[in-house]
């Protein structure tokens, strides 16, 4: 495995593999990779010739009082991991290079990137967008690989690719979880122990809304929202943020759930924010 640093040669290797006409599998990451991010990497295996993995911890898409700076970052143990992976590139550019002195230019997916998750993470959206935006050109893959964990980004940046014509397809691969349900995430080493046995009841409450819809037949999202929340409010460790019941494609409430939809939630325990999803079939 080559590690990248530097844009330029990025963009060497990337002409390189397509003067000879392969393919080449894109999985961007903030790095501290788990087995969630090795899913993304193993089917970008399968389906392309080359992949290359980023690693950048992206300033712009941290709100002023975010955790930019205590972000977990293990540079040695993510070359092992990926190198045992067999990925062709580990890119991993510093942010000076990405944003140099006199940098000017955002993308900013209007709509989409204000509601929910980027409500409660002003700009959060336009920083991801951005990032992504840029790594696209550097990268030129084919295929993109991103996790339904991040749902309402992936809702996003397939509206950028279409929008800015990009030749890119966008992949989304299912959440991986931990044993007792818990969403896989970086930022889950901030839990405290005692903070680590009440978060998977997050994905308990998204479990009692699709039961719900799947099991009991309820359409009405007021009410699946509902015994979400309430099945939440039991912990009082739980701080909700939201619990939303929307459309896959425009992420707006939904009234009666008809076809497929996505059931999301945040919430607070203790500093520590968490996020999760579930879709929902009516068949
Ligand atoms: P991150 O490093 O957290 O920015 O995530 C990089 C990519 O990995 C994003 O596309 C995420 O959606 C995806 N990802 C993060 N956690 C998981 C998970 N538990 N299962 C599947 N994909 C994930």
């Amino acid at each position: 495995m080559e590690i990248v640093r530097r844009i330029l040669r990025m963009k060497e290797i990337v002409r390189g593999w397509h003067r000879q006409g392969r393919t080449i599998g894109f999985v961007p990451t903030m790095g501290y990779l788990h087995e969630g991010h090795l899913s993304l990497i193993r089917e970008s295996k399968r389906m392309t010739d080359h992949t290359v993995v980023s690693i950048f911890v992206n300033p712009l898409q941290f709100g002023p009082r975010e955790d930019y700076d205590r972000y977990p970052r293990d540079l040695d143990r993510d070359v092992e991991i990926l190198s045992r992976e067999s990925v062709d590139v580990l890119f991993y550019p510093s942010v000076e290079d990405m944003y140099p002195p006199g940098y000017r230019t955002y993308i900013d997916v209007e709509g989409l990137s204000q509601k929910w998750e980027g409500a409660s993470r002003p700009g959060h959206f336009r920083g991801v967008a951005t990032v992504v935006c840029k790594l696209f050109h550097i990268v030129q893959p084919d295929f993109a690989f991103f996790g339904q964990k991040d749902a309402q980004q992936f809702v996003i940046l397939r509206r950028m690719v279409q929008d800015l014509n990009m030749d890119v397809e966008l992949i989304q691969l299912p959440i991986v979880r931990e044993s007792d349900g818990l969403a896989m995430s970086s930022r889950n080493v901030y839990l405290s122990p005692e903070e680590r046995t009440v978060a998977p009841r997050l994905y308990q409450a998204l479990q009692v809304g699709r039961r719900l819809v799947q099991e009991e037949g309820e359409r009405d999202a007021e009410k699946i929202v509902e015994a979400v929340r309430s099945f939440l409010a039991q912990e009082p460790r739980i701080r909700i943020d939201y619990v939303a019941l929307v459309d896959l494609e425009d992420l707006e409430p939904i009234e009666t759930v008809r076809g497929p939809a996505l059931l999301a939630a945040a919430i607070y325990l203790g500093p520590t924010r968490l996020i999760d999803n579930v879709t929902l079939n009516t068949k």
